[in-house]
């Protein structure tokens, strides 16, 4: 690769300018870490930039932001040393160039003035402490003393030192190594692997945020798994997440065997990031079994089973959520849905597809319909291809069949034909256990199939439903 090929990276008239101001006041300065490594595995222009200046990265932060048309704000960082701009899509962050050394407890390292070389000998990966100067006599050369080019070129995820001190000193990038080789599909070296699982235990001392990001991130990755499975191989994943790491294994009594539940679920996540980019549905996949591990049983007669895991399983979202501090809200809501409704369209799709099944599935399921569609046709793992083609057929039925009984029933949205009031005023009555015994009633009636989703029907079932109930109308027939 060339100087000129460089060059173009940092083609954007803002890289001139920050070089032409670091020289104004005497600092050198690069552009550094994932956007040089992202330019040249022209993964898209990347549109925050890490500026490193032998200085103060304020100074410099300070000086460009006067510069530039409009002048945009600067943010400073005080505690960190650094300062951030936003000008147009871009973010630059400056930072000056530092020497790190940490404490046995903490992933704060201490920091001191350093050169661009302890600048980059603090960097997590070679592939992410290479840098390119801004300087005007060389201008786009590259500074790569750990040869991150070569382990681009390897897909290889190394650290620039020790890796079992890289790793001690800021347990962090266990996940961000983890997290890089499932983005960009890479292998990280043996000596690392093997630093990660002597160290997974200090994955302890990192905030549940900062975990449950890179999480996120390798769940948003086109193929989940490499995580995943690398978590698992390095012991980090029933550190973090045992429910998953529960799954495994394979039992085998009385010549009966389930399937691996845990490497199951991975082909799941995989299938499913090939249909959707919506993360809490990849995380629905994720979790969509982990009911299985704690209701697994033997019977004699029936084999395995795992009654009422998707029950279960929805419990377990809740906790699980609650451990890692993600947020208790509609995400998480809507997690348990999947998980607690996650078997449902199977059991459908194995029968014959009956428009009252459908249409409860619609009711229960309501504006996740589609979303619960696609989790269970990701869940289709079997290598039979001749039951692969039957279960995604019959899956066709249950779409097709949704749109037919939401065009015509339009239960997604359930709202009671007729109102409790409505219901109280014929009966003159006062709020009382027969309101609800009506209003399930007519619902158990559209769902059922027997009256339409209309008014009409449902006021004349209403007026039925109360003769059984020895109720009289005070007002008759509706007009
Ligand atoms: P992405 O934006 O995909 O997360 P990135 O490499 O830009 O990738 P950032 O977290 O923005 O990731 O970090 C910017 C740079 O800072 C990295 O490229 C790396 O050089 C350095 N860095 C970030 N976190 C660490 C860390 N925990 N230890 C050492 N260096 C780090």
């Amino acid at each position: 690769m060339t100087q000129e090929f460089h060059k173009k990276a940092i083609e954007h008239p803002i890289f001139k300018l920050i070089g032409e101001t670091s020289q104004e006041i005497g600092m050198d300065a690069y552009v550094i870490g994932g956007f040089v490594r992202d330019y040249i595995l022209q993964r898209g222009t990347p549109k925050d930039i890490d500026i490193v200046a032998v200085g103060s990265g304020i100074e410099l932060a300070k000086k460009v932001a006067e510069k530039l048309k409009g002048k945009p704000q600067v943010s400073v960082f005080k505690n960190f040393g650094t300062a951030m701009i936003k000008y147009h899509e871009l973010e630059l962050e400056f930072v000056g160039a530092r020497r790190e050394s940490y404490d046995r407890n903490s992933r704060k390292p201490h920091v001191e003035d350093g050169t661009l070389e302890d600048d980059q000998n603090r960097r997590d990966f070679t592939i992410n402490a290479m840098a390119l100067s801004l300087g005007s006599d060389n201008f786009g050369q590259m500074v790569d003393p750990f040869n991150g080019l070569e382990d681009l070129r390897k897909k290889t995820i190394r650290t620039p030192l020790e890796p079992g001190i890289t790793y001690s000193d800021d347990p962090l990038r266990m996940m961000r190594a983890i997290r890089f080789a499932t983005q960009l599909n890479f292998e990280i070296e043996l000596k690392s692997l093997q630093a990660i699982t002597d160290n997974r235990e200090r994955i302890k001392i990192i905030s549940k945020e900062r975990i449950v990001d890179e999480l996120h991130k390798i769940l948003l990755s086109e193929k989940p798994s490499i995580g995943f499975a690398l978590m698992h191989q390095t012991g980090l994943l029933p550190i973090i997440l045992p429910e998953l790491t529960a799954l495994q294994g394979i039992e085998e009594i009385e010549g009966q065997r389930h399937k691996d539940n845990f490497w199951h679920t991975l082909e799941v996540v995989d299938n499913i990031a090939l249909t959707t980019d919506n993360l809490w549905l990849r995380w629905a996949a994720l979790l969509h079994d982990i009911g299985k591990a704690p209701t697994k049983r033997f019977h004699k007669k029936i084999g395995w089973t795992f009654h009422g895991h998707e029950f279960v399983g929805s419990k377990m979202v809740y906790k699980l959520f609650k451990r890692l501090r993600m947020p208790l809200n509609d995400k998480m809501k809507f997690v348990q849905k999947m998980v607690l409704m996650s078997s449902r369209p199977i059991i459908l799709s194995e029968d014959h597809v009956t428009d009252s099944a459908v249409r409860r599935l619609v009711f229960d399921a309501g504006e996740f319909v589609d979303d619960l569609m696609t989790l269970c046709e990701a869940d289709i793992t079997t290598k039979n291809p001749r039951k692969q083609k039957r279960y995604r057929s019959n899956f066709q039925i249950v779409r097709q069949k949704i749109v037919e009984v939401e065009e015509r029933d339009h239960v997604r949205n359930f709202q009671p034909p007729v109102s409790g009031e409505e219901i109280m005023k014929v009966f003159n009555l006062k709020p009382s256990k027969e309101i609800g015994i009506i209003k399930d009633a007519i619902k158990e009636a559209i769902l059922e199939g027997e009256i339409p989703n209309e008014y009409k029907a449902a006021y004349a079932f209403m007026l039925e439903k109360g003769k059984q109930l020895n109720l009289t109308p005070i007002v008759d027939e509706k007009e």
